[in-house]
């Protein structure tokens, strides 16, 4: 009998899940271990921050859908990998608190065979002063944060109706943030839901990012073939920012927010402020800063995980210029360097590297992307690891076989540009792959034909179906593993 025990409910964590329970036996535990009761498909947070959509309709309750499908969930949180077990086992266990309200606070050691860190990010707000729910900007990050953005949203438009001008502010609220897709998407629905409002011309809408150009979106921009030319994610945003009269801050990173104002800098060495009447601005990303010991409770953690808190697996982590970085930096099999049974996967693996060029100010602030860890590829290696797992477990290997490096992997990301089924629109892009490989396509790093982006209505119909087939996926519906990541 194995127990394989899985931190984390959200995208990864969850396929990792469902798929243990259908690859192994049920002589086999598989334990979830997450704080929240909810699963959230996130990326519909966005029309909730809109309020074109209410929470209840992005989250369902987990335990239901555990409890069919044989999965032992425990609401809690990890707070501690002892991978080498201690004095009173040679099982590698790990420490939670449970957050369930009927044993709030309790502590508890699970004992594992092999754990999944699919622990997602740490909404990183400290980092810059007066950013956050807690500060002075809004968020879509869960959908709590989406909620409250859209009361606020709603009072914005309210003054707008009233007659009084107003300024959004919407994007990332640090150097090194990364999701500037999720910014892009909640900018274009909220410049809907205005022209929708009939307030747009009162409202200037402001788009302020880290990133170098427009359509980077963190991977570098995209280039692919239109109409036997080549064209770039940046002409194609560039010209959407000027239809609908949105405003950008490049190469920003915001050193604090007061209430109504920010302050931020510029990668030409200047600095300004801005007054905003609603902000929404994402935060950085860091990992949920779990600490590890070894067997005699010595304190590894800086072994297991990187100085970001994620956790360190097969990447090559080795410093190196950008024209030295190449595909097999990037992990394949989420496997832990230091322990064969401990797996990392989602945001929760620590990347090698940025997709898109660091660059710093003059003062040596970083600013510019981190690189994303979007939801079909968290998908692909949620499943990738609940097979190489299976297989150990079964004998079928005695390593894992089953590789899922997002420089071998495509991805399909649809950015809603405003939420409608006769009026909305979305961007939709895919790219093969998703880290570039200029070994295997010299030049571009990327496919020219499996790259590609298209803007219309379509796209809106498309992400409204990902977002009802994903939940029917995550609730573990028939015929769910025939969805795919
Ligand atoms: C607003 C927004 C919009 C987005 N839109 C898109 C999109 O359109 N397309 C796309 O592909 N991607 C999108 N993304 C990115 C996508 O949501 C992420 O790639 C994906 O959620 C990552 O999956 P994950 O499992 O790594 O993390 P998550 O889905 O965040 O899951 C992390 C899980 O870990 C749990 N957890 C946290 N701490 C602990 C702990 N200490 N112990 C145990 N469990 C813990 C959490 O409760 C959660 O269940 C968007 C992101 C945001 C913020």
């Amino acid at each position: 009998m194995a127990r394989v025990v899985v931190l984390g409910a959200g995208i990864s964590g969850h396929t990792a899940a469902l798929h243990l329970r259908r690859l192994l036996d049920k002589q086999h535990e598989v334990v979830v271990v997450s704080p929240n009761s909810q699963w959230n498909w996130i990326p519909s947070n966005i029309w909730v921050g809109v309020g074109r959509m209410k929470p209840s309709q992005v989250t369902f309750p987990l335990k239901p859908v555990y409890d069919k499908h044989g999965v032992d969930f425990r609401q809690a949180k990890a707070v501690a990998l002892h991978p080498e077990g201690d004095e009173r086992t040679s099982k590698g266990y790990v420490d939670v608190v449970y957050t369930d309200p009927a044993r709030a606070g309790e502590t508890q050691s699970i004992e594992y065979d092999y754990v999944v860190n699919a622990t997602g990010p740490k909404l990183n707000f400290a980092a810059t002063p007066g950013l956050g729910p807690d500060g002075h900007t809004v968020s879509v990050c869960t959908y709590g944060h989406a909620d409250e953005a859209a009361k606020q949203l709603a009072g914005v438009i309210a003054k707008l109706k009233a007659g009084q001008r107003q300024t959004l502010v919407i994007g990332v609220g640090h150097g090194t943030c990364t999701c500037e897709g999720a910014a892009f998407e909640y900018t274009f629905n909220v410049e809907h839901e205005l022209r929708e409002a009939g307030v747009r011309d009162l409202a200037e809408i402001i788009y302020l990012t880290n990133e170098y150009e427009l359509g980077d979106f963190g991977v570098g921009g995209l280039n692919f073939k239109q109409n036997g030319f080549v064209t770039t994610s940046k002409l194609w945003t560039e010209s959407l920012f000027k239809e609908r009269g949105v405003k950008s801050i490049l190469r920003a990173h915001v050193q604090k927010v007061e209430e109504g104002r920010l302050f931020y800098e510029t990668l030409d060495g200047s600095a300004d402020t801005l007054d905003f009447d609603f902000a929404m601005l994402l935060p950085p990303f860091r990992g949920q800063d779990l600490q590890a010991f070894a067997k005699d409770g010595s304190d590894i953690t800086a072994t297991v995980f990187a100085p970001s808190g994620f956790l360190k697996v097969d990447a090559d982590y080795t410093a190196k210029p950008v024209d030295e970085w190449k595909a097999g930096d990037w992990p394949s099999t989420y496997v832990s360097p230091s322990y064969p049974n401990v797996f990392g996967v989602g945001i929760a693996f620590a990347p090698p590297h940025p997709i898109s060029t660091p660059r710093k100010a003059p003062n040596g602030t970083v600013i510019s992307p981190a690189p994303p860890r979007t939801g079909m590829p968290s998908g692909l290696m949620g499943r990738a690891v609940a097979m190489n797992i299976a297989d150990m477990i079964t004998g079928k290997s005695n390593t894992p076989q089953h590789h899922a490096s997002m420089a071998e992997m495509g991805a399909a990301c649809v950015a809603s540009a405003g939420a409608g089924f006769t009026k909305g629109s979305a961007a939709s892009m895919t790219m093969y792959p998703v880290v570039p490989d200029y070994d295997r396509f010299p030049g571009y790093g990327r496919s020219l034909t499996e790259t590609t982006g298209e803007i219309g209505l379509a796209g809106h119909w498309m992400k409204h179906l990902l977002h009802v087939m994903f939940i029917y996926k995550a609730k573990g519906k028939l015929g769910w593993s025939m969805i795919p990541e």
